[in-house]
């Protein structure tokens, strides 16, 4: 009989709480050694495998922490025997036995238990199981992710999701361990809230006490760690969940983890020092044989981001910078205004930009490679690729050679500092932006596409100072590049006004377009980390800043009405950041979708295939909130015409 008389939490130390031992197992199936051949144990676990010899068993007993072989022998334990006939994979047993070292040459040097074998004098089964519906003892068998979805349980059994979710573990520990030595207060802040603009829709949920009234899911803990700094909290953390109701795609889901943190009296480089250390410190607990490409973490700003690399998230594990043409197209004694090719002359007419990125070997890519390179950039708003070849002997060839001729041709090899055997890749446009986000992608793409970048190398990098706001043609106003409390970079202060006088009424003509925030960014390997700044913490200037942004005083106090009036009570300066852990668990982890970093992520259109989230509200809900749906057009999240 399995002894269930729990000893009182008086009598239990620790040590013998908190281990693995429990009335039914004395260890687990990570964990016994040949030092332990003869100890008579009992450990518990699921059935990965059954290998069935007729008079002699063999079962791998699995657990989160590993593997141990059990044998059953039907003449030494007929009994044991007969259940372990019956028992099928993902059974749940209790074995009883003796751990006995492995015969000479049947040891498994994979398996941390693999010098050893209990050899079993009971079997007890625990739980049955259905036969699952993938094989949870293959792990790299390929699963549609909808089931795997809708059996996470069984997923998460599985050891990649279940390592994945092993460092997620490690890596929030590791960023909480390094806060609370850094002397950061961990505060939690509410889920039922007002809405805090980041750019996405909010979800919201009725009040049943306040019919009519809403509580909007945060975006982000943004005001509320700004106000806890107006409390004087100073220094401020949270592993926040944050909600953003918009259209899903790789590195998104409706509701995802922020690293989140605050600090008073700070400047960006101070801020910026603080999240570098951590970073690293993270880093080499979580992932230790990672290296970090570089020390300290490059420090960008965003101009100079866009212009060499197209991106404001840049990789840096391989180079392949972004050159810009118009000297070479120039070239001595060439008509500045007539580079003999139209797309060029047009683009120069309209103070656009020529900018080209050297992609090493591609010299030799075939027509249809090149035709996917032009697609590429097709998709992403270019009008059309113009490339060079570079032939073995350092000159160049292109369709485009007989409008530039030879000269510009070799300019432009050098320009681009492409060798020979190098592909040169050029895109023209008006829009300036244009040209460094197709040739950013292209870079991005191919860099990887080349095996360019060291996949095991972590590059870190800031990239800082963005521009405080960017016009919105459609409604007529500035938004904000990142966040709508980001602070302006002191000589920028005096840009935050309106060209006409009047702070309610912005115009493309305004300064502000000119001003610089006080905000950082962190790029890991191509992706952004997260993002942060150093706030506004003078109302007046605030106030000037929603005004850029489009709104009333009116909206403005029944928006922001709460951190306004904190603002009248004394503000430290104040900064902070937030980071994305499931992106960094991700990157870790070397995934490229979040979902894989996830226990129980949603689906790309927001569902949960394992309880069936969202569902219809109960009859009674509906009254209870004061709710009427008005019916919807399926699929299309609007309201219809009922
Ligand atoms: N609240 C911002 C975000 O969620 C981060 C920050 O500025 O601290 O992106």
């Amino acid at each position: 009989m399995r002894d269930m008389s729990e000893p009182s939490p008086a009598s239990t130390s620790p040590e013998a709480a908190f281990g693995p031992v429990t009335p039914y197992r004395d260890a687990t199936c990570g964990e016994l050694r040949a030092a332990d051949a003869g100890r008579e144990v009992r450990i518990a676990g699921w059935v990965h495998r059954r290998r069935d010899y007729g008079g002699l068993i063999f079962i791998d007993l699995r657990d989160r922490y590993g593997l141990t072989q059990i044998v059953i022998n039907e003449s030494e334990a007929p009994e044991a025997s007969e259940v372990a006939n019956g028992v099928r994979i993902e059974f749940v047993l209790e074995v009883r036995g003796t751990v006995a070292r492995r015969l000479a040459g049947t040891e498994n040097s994979k398996l941390a238990t693999g010098d050893i074998e209990v050899q079993a004098r009971s079997v007890e089964i625990l739980s049955e199981s259905q036969t699952p519906p993938f094989y949870i003892n293959e792990p790299d068998a390929p699963v549609d992710e909808s089931l795997r979805l809708r059996y996470r349980y069984l997923d998460i059994r599985r050891k990649p999701l279940l390592d994945r979710l092993l460092l997620r573990s490690e890596l929030v520990r590791a960023i909480r361990e390094t806060h609370h030595r850094a002397g950061f207060v961990e505060i939690e802040t509410p889920i039922l809230l007002k809405s805090t603009p980041e750019g996405a829709r909010d979800f919201i949920v009725p009040s049943r006490l306040q019919p009519g009234s809403v509580y909007a899911l945060p975006q982000s803990p943004q005001q509320l760690k700004q106000l806890l700094m107006v409390a004087g909290m100073d220094r401020y953390f949270q592993i926040a969940r944050c909600f953003r109701d918009e259209d899903l795609r790789g590195d998104r889901q409706p509701e995802f983890t922020q690293l989140d943190l605050e600090m008073s009296f700070v400047t960006e480089q101070r801020v910026m020092d603080f999240v570098e250390a951590m970073i690293v410190e993270v880093s080499r607990a979580v992932v230790p044989d990672r290296p970090i490409a570089q020390l300290p973490f490059p420090r960008i700003d965003y101009h100079d981001a866009i212009e060499r690399y197209g991106s404001d998230k840049p990789d840096l594990r391989f180079g392949m910078e972004l050159v810009d043409l118009a000297a070479a197209l120039a070239g001595p004694g060439a008509d500045p205004d007539s580079t003999g090719f139209r797309v060029f002359d047009e683009t120069i007419a309209a103070r656009g930009r020529i900018k080209a990125i050297a992609a090493p070997g591609m010299g030799d890519a075939s027509r249809s490679q090149i035709d996917e390179l032009v697609a590429f950039a097709r998709r992403y708003g270019a009008k059309g690729l113009a490339h060079v070849s570079v032939n073995p002997d350092g000159t160049g060839h292109s369709p485009i050679a007989k409008f530039l001729g030879d000269e510009r041709i070799a300019a432009i090899v050098k320009a681009a500092a492409a060798k020979s055997g190098d592909l040169v890749l050029i895109v023209a446009d008006a829009e300036a932006d244009l040209v460094a986000d197709v040739l950013g992608r292209l870079r991005q793409e191919l860099g990887l596409r080349l095996g360019l970048a060291d996949l095991n190398v972590l590059a870190y990098c800031w990239v800082y100072h963005f521009p405080m706001y960017k016009w919105d043609s459609d409604r007529g106003r500035w938004d904000a590049t990142h966040n709508p409390f980001s602070g302006v970079v002191p000589e920028d202060e005096k840009l935050l006004v309106t060209a006409s006088g009047d702070p309610y009424r912005p115009t493309r003509q305004d300064p502000a377009g000119k001003a610089r925030a006080m905000q950082y960014d962190i790029a890991l390997n191509g992706w952004e980390l997260g993002g942060g700044s150093v706030r506004i913490h003078r109302r007046e200037l605030l106030e000037r800043s929603f005004a850029l942004q489009g709104y009333s005083l009116e909206q403005m106090h029944e928006l922001f009405g709460g951190i306004l009036e904190a603002f009248d009570f004394g503000a430290p300066p104040h900064g902070g950041i937030a980071m994305g852990i499931d992106r960094w668990a991700a990157l870790f982890s070397h995934q490229t979708n979040i979902r894989e970093v996830m226990a129980f992520p949603k689906t790309q259109s927001g569902t949960d295939l394992m309880l069936g989230a969202p569902s219809e509200p109960e009859p009674e809900q509906y009254s209870e909130l004061g709710l009427r749906f008005v019916g919807l057009e399926p699929g299309s999240g609007k309201a219809g015409q009922s």
